[in-house]
Parts: C-alpha cells; structure tokens; sequence
C-alpha cells in the first residue's frame, strides 16, 4: 500500500498503485509497446500549461542505444508510417505484429480521414503468445511465452554471465554510506526475515521511480539528514505520470472480433493540436476491453449488455505529457510511501480526448465514452531521481550517477527528466544500455 496526504493535517489515504515487485519487476505486466521518445522531446517543448524542460543530451546520443535495446527486446515494428517518428540507424528486426481484420478496418477510416496511424512498436511474439491462449497480454503476466519483459530478454542474457548471480525474494530496506558520506558502503536487506548486508564496490539501483527514491529517502543519517543522493534535496521531486484515459468507440453496426485489438497507434495530435495549438499527445490502441473488464468497472451494469456493448466497441488509450513540478512528489514517513501527484497539462490531455472523440465519430462511431486513469494508477511513474548537468538541480549526472556517492548509479524510470507522451520502457532499457557501457569502458565496477 502507498498513501495520498488529505488535507494540511497529516492524514492519509492508503491505495493500492497496481505495481508489481518480481524478477523483471512491471514489465511482466505491461503492454508491451517499446516506442522511443521523439527527437523534439529531448528539447524543451512550450505546453499549454508551462515548459516540458531539454534532457542534458540531445535524441542522437540515445539513438545508437535505442536500436540496442530495440534488437534486445526482439521489438516488432516498421519504420515511416509515423511522420513524428525520430531516426532509426537500424531497422526492426521483425515486421509488425499481425493487424487482425477488425481493427485493420478501423485503421483504414482513420487513414481515410487525414490521419496517419501507424503499426505499434510491439514486443510481442504474437505466435507463441496466442498458443498458450486467445488472450491479449495487457497486464497478463508473461511467463516466457512470447511477451519480451526484462526478465525474458534482458535478465536472461546477464546471466549468462559467470559473475552474474540472482537472488530472489530479497527486500532491500537501507543503503548505509561510509563515515564521511562519499560512498555507499553497505546495502542492507531482509532475506527469509533475516536482515543481511552486501558490501559492494558499486551499487546500481533500479527499484523503479518511487521505491528507488523512497529507498535513498529512507537511508537518511546524521551525515545526510535528506536522504542519500540528496545534497541537491530534488530526490522524490518532480515525479510524473502520464495524463492518460480509456477511450471507447462504439457502434450497432461494428463488429469487433479481434482477440488482442493493440496494433496501431497514430501522433497526429502529439506536437500541435492540429491548429496550430500546443501539443496533446499520443493515441493507441489499448488491449481488448472484453464484458468482464467493463464489469470490473460498471459493477451494477448486467454482465450480457457489457458483453454485447464490448463485441460492437474499440479501445484506445490517450496520453499526455505531464511537465515536472516539485510540488509533485515521493516523500517516506517511516516505513509509509507518500505519493502526492501535482497532475500538471491537464487541459491538453482533456483536449487530446475531445479531438479523439471527435475523430472517433467521423470514423463511424457514434457513441464514444471515455474514462481518465485515477490518480492513483502510477503505471508509468518518473522523474523522481532525475539527471542533469547542474548537481544543484539534479541528483545524477548523464550517465545516471549520484553526484553525491560515485559508487551509485539509479537506472530505472526515476532518471527521466521528462515524461513525453510515450510509453516509458525502451527509453529507460536504452538509457540502461548506455549507462553500462559507459561503467564498462571507465573500469568503474572494479
Ligand atoms: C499495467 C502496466 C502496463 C504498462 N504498459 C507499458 C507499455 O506498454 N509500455 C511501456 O513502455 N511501459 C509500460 N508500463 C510501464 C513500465 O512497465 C515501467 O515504466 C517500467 O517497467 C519501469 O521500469 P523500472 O526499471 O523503473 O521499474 P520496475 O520495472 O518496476 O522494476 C523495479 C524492480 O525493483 C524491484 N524492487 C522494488 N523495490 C525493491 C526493494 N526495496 N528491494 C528489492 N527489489 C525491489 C521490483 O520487484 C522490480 O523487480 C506499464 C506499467 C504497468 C504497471
């Protein structure tokens, strides 16, 4: 359980954030698209609602790793359909998961109507996924059957390693420094109820955006009073999620018979609201909604018509930049997680939802309904541990290294400085994939 702050009084609101803690951590649960940041939001971008701030590098530093992480996760896809799509300096290595008939229609009135869908970036072998069973694979948990999850693909050829060792089930509760705080002498954790230490030459820490930053919140001492990593106090600041809603098309006369429906995505709205207005953001496909699902959420609603209201609608997902605020933030009252989300763009993410009505209805949909994902779906979290030139304003430098202790490096989402308004996995995998090169090449692990 995490917590929400109420009011000025200190109570709190527990909530259950949906996230996932195993080996290959949220990506056994995710949906599975692998799409890289554009080159633009690596600048800084005017929002309606204030500046999505420049990364400390432009996209083609990135882009070389992107392509690595691309071929690691075995993503499918195709290059030029997207006109925002950033350079490639390789292609996919597989074609486009296969558009079922159902949704291949829907696309072609999209296209029909101006708009330039495009076949998502998937890792997704969809051959082997479908033999297990005739499901989509949003949020089923991948047990090495065709979804590529950092466990399938990215744990399994660290270990092939002979000095790579897993140990499971194993929380780390502390990170201690030495006597004058420049390094991190001792990760501490729980094995079997037992409290163990690790004495490590160098700790990288990937627990994800809120844990990682709770944890470095968490191993406060007299020296650092802030927390670890800390001196420039942005450690739990700046945390983001994307401004994203459910977006059901439906009519009498469409008959959705697809099985997994998450094929095509379109960036018409992303950089401009199409007049010449301030970007909205991403459209995709979400994983088919089925009559159980909507009577997850309609409990009252008989289960017959939301099977019936299922097989005649479409699923999108919509999604919006949310800009880095340090108001919006990860604090820890002892052992407790605070999470207390300042939603920044939120018009725009209303606006992306209006235009895809609209779009929606000039396809051949008359009722479209829509749904925002609560505040407390932190699903694509971020930000909290960022990188940046300045050590004043930034806990890492570029290559995710703690300013503070040399001997720690955070990868996982806290490092993003920015959330975009695309998904968040092959960014951080990218990222991930430089880092260790560069700790490779520098000698830093010995
Ligand atoms: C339902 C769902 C769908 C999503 N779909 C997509 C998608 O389609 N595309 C996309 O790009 N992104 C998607 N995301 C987001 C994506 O999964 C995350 O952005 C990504 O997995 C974050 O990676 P990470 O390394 O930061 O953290 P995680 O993947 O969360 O990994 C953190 C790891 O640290 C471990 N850990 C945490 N705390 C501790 C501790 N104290 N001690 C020891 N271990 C610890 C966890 O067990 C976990 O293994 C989705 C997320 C969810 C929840």
């Amino acid at each position: 359980m995490w917590y929400e702050r109420l009011g000025s009084d200190n109570s709190y609101r527990a909530f259950n954030p949906g996230n996932y803690y195993n080996v290959g951590g949220n990506s056994k649960f995710y949906g599975a698209v692998l799409m890289r940041y554009r080159a633009e939001d690596f600048g800084a971008i005017q929002h309606r609602e204030g500046v999505s701030p420049a990364w400390p590098f432009a996209y083609d530093e990135l882009e070389p790793w992107y392509s690595q992480a691309e071929q690691l996760y075995q993503v499918r896809g195709i290059s030029g359909e997207d006109p925002t799509e950033p350079f490639h300096s390789q292609d996919y290595a597989f074609s486009p998961v296969p558009e079922e008939p159902a949704i291949a229609q829907v696309r072609q009135r999209l296209k029909a109507n101006g708009l330039h869908p495009f076949s998502m970036p998937l890792g997704v072998d969809i051959d082997r996924w479908l033999r297990k069973a005739k499901t989509p694979w949003d949020a089923h948990p991948n047990c090495d059957d065709g979804k590529m999850d950092a466990e399938t693909t990215a744990l399994a050829k660290a270990l092939c390693y002979k000095n790579v060792r897993l140990q499971t089930g194993s929380r780390v509760t502390r990170l201690k420094t030495v006597a004058d705080g420049k390094r991190i002498e001792k990760v501490c954790f729980i094995k079997d109820g037992q409290e163990q230490e690790l004495s490590p030459k160098l700790v990288i820490l990937s627990a994800g955006a809120v844990q990682s930053a709770a944890l470095l919140l968490r191993s406060a001492s007299a020296q650092q009073p802030q927390g670890l990593a800390n001196s420039s106090g942005q450690v739990g600041r700046n945390f983001m999620n994307h401004n994203a809603s459910a977006v059901l098309a439906i009519s009498p006369w469409y008959k959705n018979t697809s099985v997994y429906q998450k094929t095509f995505g379109f960036n018409d709205f992303y950089f401009s609201d199409d007049e010449g207005g301030a970007p909205l953001g991403n459209v995709q496909l979400l994983g088919r909604v089925s009559g159980k699902i909507l009577k997850a959420n309609l409990p009252r609603v008989p289960q017959w018509l939301l099977n019936k209201v299922s097989s005649h609608a479409i699923d999108f997902y919509a999604m919006s930049e949310d800009i880095p605020h340090p108001e919006s933030r990860i604090s820890v009252d002892g052992e407790r997680i605070i999470m207390q989300w300042k939603r920044t763009n939120w018009q725009a993410h209303l606006d992306l939802v209006k235009k895809l009505k609209t779009v929606l209805k000039a396809a051949g949909f008359p009722i479209v309904l829509s749904r925002t994902f609560d505040k407390r779906t932190p699903s694509h979290q971020c930000g909290t541990v960022r990188m940046g030139h300045d050590p004043a304003m930034a806990p890492l430098d570029v290559y995710c290294r703690a300013y503070d202790h040399p001997n720690l490096f955070v990868v996982d989402a806290s490092f993003l400085p920015t959330s975009a308004a695309v998904n968040p996995a092959l960014t951080i995998a990218a990222q991930a994939l430089r880092v260790a090169a560069h700790i490779s090449a520098k000698d830093l692990q010995s």
